[in-house]
């Protein structure tokens, strides 16, 4: 079995604990992927002071010129996607077509910065003195901490340290550790597209000891993480009382909902992907479905049946629709839910349990869960459970259908299903979400529009698009005075009353 590195200092190299984890296959327990470093401080250490000497050429080079890293490193994702693909479902469980989607993702992120590079755009504007220049412009500000959770391995990295790189910062990663391989694997590509080593480091370990290193280290003045509320909480209190640049993106508990006048079948596909795609492990599953009374039953009967055809197996066969959990400690977790929904006095339609039959032994497999009659309020509408557990709550108006929609404490994504324009723009003043879907599901962004939540999923960043190169750049003004006298703004300019 392989043992992986760290790269740091510009060299793979060995934790300095010589303790290792291994990655496990979550189709398949028995397959074990290889030994991951179980990293310590030291790393963390080695590696800030090696980003700083990274950084000082890297802030220097044009920014066209990073773009065009990136540019190739876009060029070699496209190439080795297929690859990508499997070994990342090998680790993390969803299939092939949705492994294919997060590199792809990966690879829009990429040409999109390198574009970028040609922009960074600045303001000039003019000056209220005569004869005197006014400008702001960006520039890059050090080494940024890159904390990334296990569901999009690859896509979530790159919405990260794309953008920080392309601005001329250092990154420090730290993937999750259920998807190590698909980290070093980025590694790798970025520095066979020709960024400078020490540019790039890659600390492998567990959140509890690697991450909150990272997010404490005083020498790392950025840090951005993709993870749940309650480690969120964590990284945002070390990072508030030593004042660092963070970015947040945490849990969702989204609706879908379905109108009376709704194209039905369009919301029956929306639903099934919505929900059990990525075995529902996205911050962005449909969590809560929010059906109008006039076609609740109907819609339910179909829905039901649809979910029970729907193949649950190894993502890496043909015909799987729904993936294994990551892990054993997710599988629990949904089935505390099961367990919650029902002292609840929810119904359970389907699903609920581990799947019969030797085959899924092997896995951390769950049966797609759909719970009917939940009422506002309960805790299976209220909290994130991140596995294949849908939720139904009846509704009899869009009025009621948009104040359950907003009455939780995340604010991530939510979709409605309808054919009347006025309700459908109406949804997207008063859903109170970071987006909002008309009659599409509410996964599906897009690399080129910004991405992130209300309330508590995030904390008022935007990751993708254009918003995010301001996260990852400092803005400098300058003025510039080539009257040759001294001219005093607000005082000796000709806006003040005549005496
Ligand atoms: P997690 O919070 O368990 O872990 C996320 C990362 O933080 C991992 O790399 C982990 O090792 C690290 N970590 C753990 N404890 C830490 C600590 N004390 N200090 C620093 N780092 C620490 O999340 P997860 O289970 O990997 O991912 C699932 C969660 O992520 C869900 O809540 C989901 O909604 C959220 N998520 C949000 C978005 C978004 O964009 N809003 C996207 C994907 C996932």
């Amino acid at each position: 079995m392989p043992d992986f590195k760290n790269f740091i200092g510009g060299k793979w190299i060995a934790p300095s604990t010589r303790e290792y984890f291994d990655n496990v296959n979550p189709a398949d327990k028995s397959d074990v992927i290889g030994r991951f470093p179980l990293s310590g401080d030291d790393d963390v250490e080695d590696a800030v002071q090696s980003a700083k000497c990274g950084f000082e050429v890297w802030r220097k080079t044009p920014a066209p010129a990073r773009g065009d890293v990136l540019r190739r490193v876009g060029d070699i994702m496209t190439r080795r996607k297929d690859e990508i693909a499997d070994l990342m479902t090998r680790e993390m469980g969803k299939p092939l077509t949705e492994t294919r989607g997060d590199v792809q993702e990966g690879i829009d992120t990429a040409y999109y910065a390198a574009s970028e590079g040609r922009r960074l755009f600045g303001h000039t504007v003019p000056s209220e003195m005569r004869n005197k220049w006014a400008m702001s412009y960006r520039r890059p500000i050090g080494i940024c901490g890159i904390v990334t959770p296990f569901n999009f391995p690859m896509a979530i990295p790159t919405w990260k340290m794309f953008p920080a790189l392309l601005c001329g910062n250092a990154c420090i990663f730290k993937p999750a550790e259920d998807v190590p391989h698909t980290g070093t694997v980025l590694v790798e590509i970025l520095l066979e597209a020709g960024l400078p080593p020490e540019v790039i480091q890659l600390v492998h370990g567990v959140g509890e000891t690697v991450g909150a290193s990272i997010v404490s280290h005083p020498e790392i003045p950025v840090i951005s993480f993709t993870g749940s509320t309650e480690t969120g909480r964590i990284v945002g209190e070390t990072c508030g009382r030593m004042h660092k640049r963070l970015s947040l993106e945490m849990g969702g508990k989204n609706a879908m909902i379905v109108l009376d006048d709704a194209n039905l079948e369009l919301a029956l596909d929306g639903v099934l992907w919505g929900a059990f795609g990525t075995t529902g492990q996205r911050c962005t599953a449909t969590s809560r479905l929010i059906l109008q009374r006039g076609i609740h039953d109907r819609f339910l009967g179909q829905l039901v049946d649809r979910v029970r055809s729907l193949k649950l197996g190894d993502g890496r066969k043909k015909g799987t629709d729904v993936g294994p959990l990551v892990n054993e400690n997710a599988r629990e977790k949904v089935e505390r839910y099961i367990d919650i929904g029902q002292s609840e006095g929810a119904d359970l339609l389907c699903g609920g349990r581990r799947p019969p039959g030797k085959e899924y032994d092997k896995g951390f497999f769950f049966e797609p869960t759909i719970f009917a009659r939940v009422e506002a309020g309960m805790r299976l509408e209220q909290e994130e459970i991140f596995g294949p557990v849908l939720s139904v709550v009846r509704v009899d108006s869009a009025d009621e259908a948009f104040a359950i929609n907003n009455d939780v404490r995340y604010g991530l994504s939510s979709s409605l299903y309808t054919q009347d324009v006025g309700i459908a723009f109406r949804a997207l003043n008063e859903l109170d979400n970071g987006i909002t879907y008309v009659n599409a599901p509410t996964i599906g962004a897009e690399a080129h529009l910004p991405f992130g939540g209300v309330k508590q999923t995030g904390n008022g960043h935007r990751e993708g698009g254009w918003e995010v190169y301001e996260f990852y750049s400092e803005t400098k003004v300058g003025y510039v005075d080539f009257s040759g006298s001294l001219q005093r703004a607000q005082i000796d300019n000709y806006l003040g009353t005549p005496d």
